[in-house]
């Protein structure tokens, strides 16, 4: 039988017929161990690791939208639209709503005038 591991969700091969004990969870003993580490930083308040993989996708997504001209324009229309039809009016959103009011306001800073 295959099972994915718990860890890393790499396919492994676990036999048909187990022997007693608890049922294999990781592909490795690397895994298990890196297991165990994380579910203890995690139990300790720690969360630092999965938070630092989730930053840093979030950054990389923000750094592909601003390498494409394309996908700029579909956000800043696609946030202008909402924010036309009141959707941006949630306490969540309300800062994104901010940003476009200031990006809205005719008069730009003195320092920016020639
Ligand atoms: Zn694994």
């Amino acid at each position: 039988m295959i099972k994915a591991c718990a860890r890393c969700g790499k396919p492994f091969q676990v036999s048909d017929h187990p022997k007693a004990g608890r049922p294999r969870r990781w592909c490795s003993s690397a895994c298990r161990r890196l297991a165990s580490e994380e579910r203890r930083a995690a139990e300790a308040g720690h969360t630092a690791v999965t938070f630092i993989k989730e930053a840093a996708r979030l950054d990389d997504q923000v750094r592909a939208v601003l390498d494409s001209p394309s996908a700029c324009r579909r956000i800043l229309r696609e946030l202008s639209d909402r924010d036309t039809r009141g959707a941006l009016g949630d306490a969540k959103w309300s800062s994104v709503a901010d940003e476009l009011a200031r990006l809205r306001r005719p008069s730009l800073p003195t320092r920016w005038r020639r």
